[in-house]
Order: structure tokens, then sequence, then C-alpha cells
């Protein structure tokens, strides 16, 4: 990441730029357009939003946490008609529900449906791709929305958006307000080996470097090497006498939520762990402020980390 910039509208970058795309589009399992993009994840949801909407359209919202609240709320903003399918945090979401939404709201098919089940699908799959098993095509994910900062092993500055044949037929009807997220600037620049704005150089960089490393390992393996660890992090969790937040059949292995126990705050709980152990956990956002605490293991990390961070809990909470 300390190499010295290139030109972004030269030859070198040309390559870099279709070899990382090319890289990350067999993460994705996918054969459809990826563009790279300048931009936290939340870019990327709104990209996948403003891309194949428009005003008035109604968006069935599957919302499993805060995240997938704010992807409602993106929505709304572009002025989506969003009908909210809420599924209470820490379970999964329920394909009956979503089914028996979709069949009380035929028009809210119409726009966006050709069959009763071929609904236009965006994802938002920033924690998770890289992470754990994705099949863009073989699942038909029309949008699916990730960042360079999570499974991908990279800093802040990426996101990644796969775009289907169908999303660009949305594309084409699409009439929601965009400019810096308009998927057909990246289409066009694309195909002369450009980005269409000032890349994020440096990260790109990086990912170039990852890719191959992630490559290499096979994703197999990292989908593999992630559970375990998630297996090993819930398991030393509850052997602290602590509770997991979510069912834990449906437990994310990307990172693990914690109840923090009666009588503790969770504050500072956080804060012991940062100032006198150096570990970096974080609390709950939204309606779960104050009520979890939350370990990361995604990306780079190893058994060895984690195995520090519990015994760090376990000294604080003593
Ligand atoms: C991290 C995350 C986001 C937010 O991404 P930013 O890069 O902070 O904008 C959204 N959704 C999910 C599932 C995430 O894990």
């Amino acid at each position: 990441m300390s190499w010295q910039m290139i030109n972004h509208r030269g030859p070198e970058y040309k390559d870099l730029l279709y070899r990382t795309t090319e890289g990350v589009k067999q993460v994705f399992e996918t054969k459809n357009d990826l563009y790279i993009l300048t931009s936290s994840g939340t870019g990327a949801m709104e990209a996948a939003i403003v891309n194949t909407l428009s005003p008035g359209d109604k968006v069935v919202n599957v919302c499993v946490g805060v995240f997938g609240e704010r992807f409602g709320d993106i929505a709304e903003v572009f002025g989506a008609e969003v009908i909210s399918l809420d599924f209470p945090y820490g379970s999964a979401a329920d394909p009956d529900k979503i089914r028996e939404t979709l069949n009380e709201n035929p028009d809210a098919i119409a726009a966006v449906v050709k069959g009763e089940f071929d609904k236009l699908l965006l994802v938002d799959g920033i924690s998770s791709v890289c992470s754990i098993p994705i099949s863009t095509d073989a699942w038909g994910c029309d949008v699916v929305a990730t960042a360079s900062q999570k499974g991908w092993m990279l800093p802040p500055g990426l996101a990644f958006l796969s775009f289907s044949e169908r999303a660009w037929e949305a594309h084409s009807e699409a009439k929601m307000p965009r400019y810096y997220f308009d998927m057909a600037m990246y289409k066009r620049y694309y195909e002369i080996g450009q980005p269409p704005y000032t890349p994020a150089i440096s990260v790109m960089f990086a990912l170039d470097v990852a890719l191959k490393r992630i490559l290499d390992e096979g994703m197999g393996n990292i989908y593999e090497r992630h559970a375990t660890i998630a297996q090993m992090t819930r398991d030393g969790v509850k052997k602290l006498g602590l509770t997991l937040f979510p069912e834990e059949s449906v437990a994310s292995d990307t990172v693990t939520a914690v109840n923090i126990p009666q009588g503790v705050d969770g504050g500072k709980l956080v804060g012991t762990l940062r100032d006198e152990h150096g570990v970096i956990l974080t609390g709950g956002q939204g309606s779960l402020a104050g009520k979890i605490f939350r370990i990361g293991h995604l990306g780079y990390t190893t058994e060895r980390e984690i195995h520090e961070v519990l015994d760090a809990i376990k000294v604080t909470l003593n």
C-alpha cells in the first residue's frame, strides 16, 4: 500500500483493474458484471437501489438487523414504498413469510418480478461475501454488495457490486436519481480499462495481493476456516458462562454477538478490554446498544487471537 501512485488512466491500472475484477468475480461465483466502487459498503447498498428502482416502486425489505433497517431506509429516502418484513434480531429470515408477503402484494411484484418467485434480488453481502459461502449466479442474486474491510482482509475504501443481466434491464427503466453510483458510467469506463472517477489506488494494490492469497487458499478452505473459528468463539464464550445473543443455529460465522450479563456495564467492559488488554470489541447498534458486545472473526483472524480475546474477557469479567 506504500507503493507510489500510478496513473489510473494508464496501462498499468488497466491490467490491475481487469485482474482484480476477475478475481473478485471468482469469489462471488458470478459471470455477471462486477464493479469496484470507491466507497464504503453503504455506498454499494445505495448503488444497488438507485440503479434498479424508481420512486414509488414497492420493495420488500427483509430485515434481521440494524443494517437491514439501513437498506430499507435508503430505499425509502429515494422514494420507494418499503414493505418492511422484520424478523427478531438474532433469528433468521423465514422464507414462508417472504412468500406470504409477496402473495399479499401482487402489484409489488409487478414492477420488478416476472414470475411468481422470480424477483429482483438485491443482497447486502457486505460482511458475508468472502467469509461464508455465496453462489451469486446459482442463487439468482441480481445485485450483491460487499466492502473491502470485511472478509476481504483489506483496509476500508472499496466496495464491490455485482450486476446481473436482469439488473441491467431494471437499470434501463429505473428513475431514482443517481450520479456517482450510476453503473452505466462504470460499465462504459470498464470497457476501456478505467474507473469513471479517481479510485483508491492504494487499496487496489492491497486487493491485488489479498486476492492472490484468497484464491491460493481456496474458497472452500476459507469458508471452513471461518466456520471453525466461529464455532470456537461461540464455545469459548459459553464456557465463560456467557450467553449468545442469536439463536445458535443461525449464528453468523463472521461475528459473535454476546449478551452482556446482568450487572455488568457493557461500555466499561469494552473500555477495559481496549485500555488494559489492547482487545477491540464493539457494542451493539440501534436497539441493541448496551445489550450485547460483538467479537469479529472474519477475514484475517487467527485462532490464537481469539484465544487471547477470550482470556482477556475472562480476566476483565472477574
Ligand atoms: C459493515 C456492514 C454494513 C455497513 O458497511 P459500511 O462499509 O460501514 O458502509 C452494511 N451491511 C452489513 C451486513 C455490514 O456488515
